[in-house]
């Protein structure tokens, strides 16, 4: 079959980070590009992550600016939160972000069809059109190359009171406001979402069944964060499970396990599950392609993103590398440059990704964590924890840590780590120092920015431990 028999170049299966960098990419390039999406343009991060996620933990991180600003000289009438504002201003800009992306791709030239694909053949993809599309028929697509960027959905646990739990999805647009809401995981979504609806006012219980949160972090950052959400007001249960569960009207009853204090009870109007997301690949027909998937559900695929059907390729959250918008976005530019381009991107550096929580404090992360660095050898750790200028007068009690991982032998900077206001924001821009070679010589080389918080990482010069 020539290129020119198919109806087009590429077609990609879901438009959200990944699937719109790569159709929008590929489209500049002046090949043929069909996008198709069946829910909301943008995907995971636009409609019920990223985005929503990081305006809702703005809107809390007002209740203690408002708090903080009396030892400021303001005061002012108690302020009120409106929910009902939040969420509908919310939705006003997502619908915009929705507008954008949709002008993003058809100006770019791709053409956007809205429904739910599932791959036929090597080739071939049916499309079944959204419900109540005017035309309800399948429509069959062909296609020289077939991206798969369907990305990811939130994995439920089963358990006492599994029927009544929300997962992040359905946290944007919950109605009422929960006064009292249980969040059960100890990673990414349950530390941000803990910390938001604290913030906005819920009394807000984490459940968590490890010992520690955030696994994979420093342990001395996780430890740090915990720390400073239990002093904002999060009670935090680790090594800890529903043991049962039971509802009254709209009150949920859960009894927790745990060594510590068998038998604890909370009571709770919304129980959010933040236990891990799991690869979109139902419906898509990969079976029939003969496409296996990694035990973790995946679509394996090799370092050019081909999965097993050599017309056939995989991206993003689908594929697992990092669940992050940067690397679906990344992935996304290098495969394009690989199908249509001259191939001279650099591959991704998996292990020198910059990543953020959006907890209250914030985390920054890049690189090595304690742990991992001392299993490749003997290392330096140089770490700072203060009382930011800001809070002495703002009569909060938060505390900022900073911390280098060094290697001894080579001097080499393995890791820096934050826990502090805007962390991701100062973390960003190391990241592009240490993704160079960075040592700690060429650190301790580079004159700060006074007074902010960000210069302690230039003028820490004892060794804390080694
Ligand atoms: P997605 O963005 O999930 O896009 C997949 C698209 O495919 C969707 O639009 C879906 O509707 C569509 N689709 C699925 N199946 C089909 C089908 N059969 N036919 C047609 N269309 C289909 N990452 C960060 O870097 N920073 C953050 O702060 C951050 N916060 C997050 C907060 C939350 C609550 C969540 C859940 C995630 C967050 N993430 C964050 C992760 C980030 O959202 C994902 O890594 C990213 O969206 C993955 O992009 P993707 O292209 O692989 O998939
Ligand atoms: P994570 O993998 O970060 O955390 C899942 C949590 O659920 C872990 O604490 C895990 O515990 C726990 N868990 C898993 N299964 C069970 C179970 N059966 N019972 C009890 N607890 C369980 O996933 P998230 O859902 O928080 O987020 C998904 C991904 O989305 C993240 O990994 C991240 O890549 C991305 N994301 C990124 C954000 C950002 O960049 N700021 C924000 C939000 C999401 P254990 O550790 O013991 O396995």
């Amino acid at each position: 079959m020539n290129t020119t028999d198919f109806d087009c170049d590429l077609l990609v299966i879901g438009a959200g980070s990944g699937g719109v960098r790569a159709g929008r990419f590929a489209a500049q390039r002046g090949t043929r590009v069909i996008v198709v999406e069946g829910g909301a343009l943008g995907g995971t991060c636009v409609n019920v992550g990223c985005i929503p996620k990081k305006l809702y933990s703005y809107a809390a991180h007002y209740a203690e600016a408002f708090e903080q600003s009396h030892g400021f000289g303001w005061e002012a009438a108690t302020p009120r939160f409106d929910w009902a504002v939040l969420k509908a201003r919310r939705a006003a800009e997502i619908a915009r972000l929705n507008g954008i992306y949709d002008g993003l791709l058809k100006s770019a030239g791709a053409t956007l069809v809205r429904g739910w694909a599932s791959v036929v053949d090597p080739h071939t993809v049916a499309v079944r059109p959204v419900d109540g599309a005017a035309d309800p028929a399948v429509k069959h697509y062909t296609a020289k190359h077939i991206l798969l960027a369907t990305g990811g959905q939130p994995q439920k646990v089963d358990g006492p009171g599994a029927e009544w739990a929300l997962s992040s999805d359905d946290m944007f647009d919950l109605d009422p406001f929960p006064r009292r809401l249980v969040v059960v995981g100890g990673g990414y979504i349950a530390c941000e979402f803990a910390s938001i609806f604290n913030g906005l006012g819920a009394q807000v219980t984490l459940v968590h069944r490890g010992p520690r949160l955030l696994r994979g972090f420093d342990h001395e950052v996780a430890d740090f964060v915990t720390a400073e959400m239990r002093k904002k007001g999060i009670t935090v249960h680790l090594q800890s499970t529903i043991a049962n569960a039971s509802r009254t009207g709209d009150v949920q009853t859960l009894r927790l396990k745990q060594p510590a204090a068998e038998g604890t009870e909370i009571e709770a109007d919304a129980v959010l599950h933040a236990t891990g997301r799991i690869p979109r690949t139902r419906g898509l027909g990969l079976e029939a392609l003969g496409i296996t998937l990694n035990a973790n559900g995946t679509v394996p695929v090799d370092a050019h993103f081909q999965t097993i059907v050599p017309s056939v390729h995989a991206l993003g959250d689908l594929v697992g590398h990092m669940a992050l918008t940067p690397i679906a976005l990344g992935e996304a530019m290098l495969l394009v440059d690989h199908l249509f381009g001259d191939s001279v991107r650099q591959p991704i550096d998996y292990a020198m990704v910059p990543t953020a929580v959006f907890t209250h404090p914030n985390i920054g992360t890049v690189g090595l964590g304690e742990e991992a660095a001392r299993v490749r050898g003997p290392v330096r750790i140089y770490r700072s924890d203060f009382k930011p200028l800001q809070h002495t007068l703002s009569g909060s009690s938060e505390r900022t840590l900073m911390k280098i991982v060094v290697d001894d032998a080579s001097d080499r900077v393995l890791g820096m780590h934050m826990v502090g206001a805007d962390a991701g924001e100062v973390i960003q821009g190391f990241a592009a120092a240490l993704q160079a070679g960075l040592t700690k010589a060429q650190l301790d080389r580079t004159i700060g920015i006074h007074p902010t918080g960000a210069e302690e990482f230039v003028t820490m010069r004892e060794v804390s431990r080694r």
